[in-house]
């Protein structure tokens, strides 16, 4: 389900800038701004594996032309939770996502601005906050998307590694909630799918794990849309909410200090 892709990449991101101090002086400073902005990109891009779905979220997002890019994706990639399941596919996304991260502009007063990042963050914002009903009308949610772009151009660190984690960690995030419902995804070293010998095929309990056509799942979540994805999605968004107030917090605190 859209909703909970979105905040499951939300609950990700917030998690992991939270122990990236620790593992990499690389990412960081990463501002408390650049935290928000980044999981609101992290949870578009947990949308994008679902581009694949004629019905899905980004299927709406545009009138007619969403739908067309949704049915070509789908079809490119041999059907809904095939090939954009995978992490191929999660590495042309990244690819894709760094490139537009080298995309800049020195702009006057701002100085050097992203102008990648904040071109995709228009889409993937709208695409996340309109997958989590915070919006009822599209235009509202392009509208947000266009608002936390210009956060991203302002704001966003001068590091540009932070774009493609946020987008990588989505996209993963994604294929990792599919791989826990029942359906599972492609094998992990897509497009070679690898399907199990027929002694496993009939084996109880493995061959829910391996399928026959060679998708792999880990089945602790039941069904998509069962009630322990619900209970999960609940979860992880009270997570998101604590860690966007404390953070939040934290940008308040760090703004207040020039006034002293
Ligand atoms: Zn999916």
């Amino acid at each position: 389900m859209g909703i909970n892709h979105a905040t499951s990449g939300a609950a990700v991101w917030f998690a992991a800038t939270a122990a990236l101090p620790a593992l990499s002086t690389d990412l960081y400073p990463l501002a408390p701004m650049g935290v928000l902005a980044g999981a609101l990109v992290c949870a578009g891009a947990a949308l994008l594996p679902d581009a694949d779905h004629h019905s899905g979220t980004i299927a709406h997002s545009v009138p007619v032309l969403g739908r067309l890019a949704a049915r070509a994706i789908e079809e490119g990639s041999g059907g809904h939770r095939h090939g954009a399941h995978t992490l191929f596919a999660a590495v042309v996304v990244t690819v894709v996502a760094v490139l537009l991260g080298r995309v800049t502009a020195v702009v006057p007063v701002l100085g050097r601005i992203p102008v990648g990042p904040a071109i995709a963050t228009i889409a993937l914002v709208c695409f996340a906050v309109k997958a989590r009903d915070v919006v009822k009308r599209w235009s509202t949610a392009w509208l947000l998307g266009l608002v936390a772009a210009v956060a991203v151009a302002v704001f966003s660190p001068d590091n540009p590694v932070w774009f493609p984690v946020a987008v990588a960690l989505g996209f993963v995030t994604h294929i990792a909630g599919d791989l826990l419902t029942v359906e599972g995804v492609p094998s992990l070293i897509w497009p070679i799918q690898i399907k199990p010998p027929r002694a496993w095929d009939r084996t109880p309990v493995l061959n829910a794990v391996w399928k026959r056509n060679g998708y792999l799942s880990v089945p602790l979540l039941g069904h998509a849309g069962s009630v322990r994805e619900h209970v999960l999605g609940v979860a992880l968004a009270l997570y998101c909410v604590y860690a966007f107030v404390a953070v939040a917090m934290q940008a308040g605190h760090i703004d207040l200090i020039p006034l002293h």
